[in-house]
């Protein structure tokens, strides 16, 4: 296997920021992968996976140890009873390509996640989610390598504890898990109305009133295209925020200040406040800090345009975080990972 020695990792990264990785290596087969940890610890070297680098933000000093990339592919049938297939699929599989594929095939469950960047193996760290699916909403089970135990275990849908774009891979066990495998399983429906209120636009607007799986996907793509920059083209890290959930009660007080604050019920006493609205309203969309642009189209997206450190970033998002704490007394957090 071909081990890669000082790779920047702004060149493995969509935010386009970190120093060099000291060794670095693609992992195409489960087996490859145990033998990158193995010997990684026997040389005494830390160990992080990455996929498509789009929800991570390196650091400038890079990283001392092994940067594994998961190109573990695979994308089977292993059940089928006439109503839902359930899919095995590889870790490095590109998480889109298995949205597009499985809606080819008329299945419904993640077909709202589509044009998200990443790959499979990513998507149940942070339950990714959009336009009210989350990929814990038909996830089965995961295979992956411990690297605490040097074992294989295979982990259901209880031992990840999702919860609201989290999940133990970015909490108690973080670092842990490298994911080979997730199931999932899909349904031979459509979906049904209330959509989100852009998605319920958007198909008014184009006459669609059959909900097929390909027409929400056409529809998602097009909605994203419009107000999201392709990391591919533009660097970003997609959302740099998480939603801000606050108690109840302040939202209701913030709603006596700011009586078109938007705010989502998440249970008896939480409300969602949509994060990209309160760095709208704390007067930041469009500006540019140390090189970091915040979207135009979306506030909750940093475009790095010219910062040249992590140190760049890292200001412009405490700036971004000061802002708002100021004006909403809410406080806001990052969404990527860092290494
Ligand atoms: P939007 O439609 O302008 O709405 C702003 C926020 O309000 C969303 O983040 C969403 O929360 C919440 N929201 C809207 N309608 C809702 C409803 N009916 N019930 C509960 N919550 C509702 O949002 P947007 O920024 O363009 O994003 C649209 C969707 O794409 C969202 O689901 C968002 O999470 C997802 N997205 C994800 C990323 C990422 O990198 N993770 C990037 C861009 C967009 P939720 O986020 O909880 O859905």
């Amino acid at each position: 296997m071909d081990i890669k020695t000082n790779i920047p990792l702004s060149t493995l990264t969509t935010m386009r920021l970190g120093g060099p990785a000291r060794f670095f290596a693609e992992a195409s087969t489960v087996e490859q992968l145990v033998n990158l940890y193995r010997n990684a610890k026997k040389l005494q070297q830390p160990v992080t996976i990455i996929g498509g680098g789009s929800n991570i933000i390196a650091h400038d000093e890079g990283f001392n140890g092994l940067i594994i990339r998961n190109g573990i592919k695979g994308f089977e049938v292993v059940a089928d009873d006439g109503d839902t297939t359930t899919f095995k699929i590889g870790g490095g599989e590109n998480w889109d390509n298995v949205v597009q594929r499985t809606v080819k095939q008329g299945l419904s469950g993640i077909e709202t996640l589509s044009a998200i960047p990443g790959t499979t193996g990513a998507a149940p760290v942070q339950n990714i989610g959009a336009y009210g699916q989350e990929i814990a909403d038909t996830f089965i089970s995961l295979e992956a390598y411990d690297s605490e135990n040097d074992t294989l275990v295979e982990l259901d849908w209880q031992d990840c504890s999702f919860s609201y774009r989290h999940s133990i891979f970015r909490g108690s066990s973080q670092g842990r898990y490298a994911i080979t495998s997730i199931t999932l399983k899909l349904y031979k429906k459509n979906l049904k109305p209330p959509f989100y209120s852009g998605l319920q636009r958007y198909l008014d607007e184009n006459n669609i009133s059959e909900y097929t799986p390909q027409a929400i996907r056409t529809a998602i793509i097009a909605i994203r295209g419009d107000k999201l920059p392709d990391p591919q083209f533009v660097a970003n890290s997609g959302s740099f925020f998480k939603n801000a959930i606050v108690e109840t009660w302040q939202y209701t007080k913030l709603q006596e200040q700011y009586d078109d604050i938007p705010g989502f019920k998440m249970d008896d006493n939480h409300y969602k406040i949509p994060t990209g609205w309160l760095i709208e309203e704390a007067g930041l969309k469009g500006d540019v800090i140390n090189g970091i642009k915040i979207h135009t189209g979306n506030a909750l997206v940093l475009i790095n345009e010219s910062a040249s450190s992590y140190a760049d970033l890292a200001n412009a998002r405490d700036s971004i975080i000061s802002a708002v704490r100021d004006k909403f007394q809410v406080v806001i957090e990052q969404e990527p990972l860092e290494i």
